[in-house]
């Protein structure tokens, strides 16, 4: 899993982390869920190596990784926006990270197919990204992300721009994608009804501090604080 030890970051005298301390299990899909601007992305960026913390460390699976670089990290990150290379098709898409570790030729062809199989997009390898939907373009990120097998997968509201309805599909493709992947997924998001039905765990983040995490039934029964009572709030 990965551990989050005692992490501060600010910019100026803006205090964006305060001594966030956590731990996301290993093989589980946790969320970090909390309101605009409480630190989700910073905290995110941090652990996957975007970012360095003023203070505090990260580790993954026990092994300090604070000081490793982002490119050693081994970490799969998806963002809100696509970015996708636009003038590569699928398949140079996902091939990239793998050409890029030094895995070529039909090691990483294979690989390629598995990954596009599990997304769906199988018979889609010769698509520019403009000609695919935006859940299509979604699942090729996420193929991309998840075909070097990182460690941790980092995906920042990887859903939130799409419509209520693809959302939903999208909602139920990722779970069934990181169950089969097995992979420790920490999903960013401010939708507190998409981080309830999504994870095995939800970590409420506010004002740059921790204030709750359990599993989500365990939350929205017992919510903290006003934030978190929010759910309430939603579900009525
Ligand atoms: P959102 O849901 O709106 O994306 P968030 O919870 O992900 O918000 P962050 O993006 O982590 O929040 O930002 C937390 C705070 O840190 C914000 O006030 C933001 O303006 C500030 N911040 C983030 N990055 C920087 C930066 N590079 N320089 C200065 N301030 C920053």
């Amino acid at each position: 899993g990965v551990d989050v030890a005692s992490i501060s970051k600010g910019y100026g005298s803006l205090r964006v982390l305060d001594q966030v301390s956590t731990s996301f299990k290993a093989g589980q899909f946790t969320s970090l869920l909390g309101p605009s601007g409480s630190g989700k992305t910073t905290l995110l960026r941090i652990i996957g190596g975007f970012v360095s913390p003023d203070d505090g460390k990260i580790r993954f699976g026990g092994e300090d990784v604070t000081d490793v670089p982002l490119w050693q990290r081994k970490v799969g990150m998806v963002f809100q926006s696509y970015a996708l290379f636009p003038h590569m098709n699928v398949h140079d898409n996902v091939i990239f990270g793998l050409n890029r570790q030094g895995i070529r030729g039909e090691a990483a062809r294979k690989e390629v197919a598995r990954v596009l199989e599990m997304v769906h997009l199988t018979g889609f390898e010769q698509r520019k990204p403009k000609q695919l939907s935006g859940g299509q373009q979604q699942r090729v990120a996420l193929a991309r992300a998840i075909v070097t097998k990182p460690k941790v997968l980092l995906l920042d509201e990887p859903l939130s721009a799409l419509d209520r309805r693809l959302r939903q599909d999208m909602q139920i493709e990722l779970r069934r994608i990181q169950r089969e992947s097995g992979l420790t997924t920490i999903f960013v998001t401010h939708d507190q009804e998409e981080a309830l039905t999504l994870s095995d765990t939800v970590a409420i983040l506010d004002g740059g501090r921790i204030i709750q995490e359990g599993e989500p039934l365990d939350i929205y029964e017992r919510p903290r604080n006003r934030f978190a009572a929010s759910f309430l709030g939603d579900a009525n």
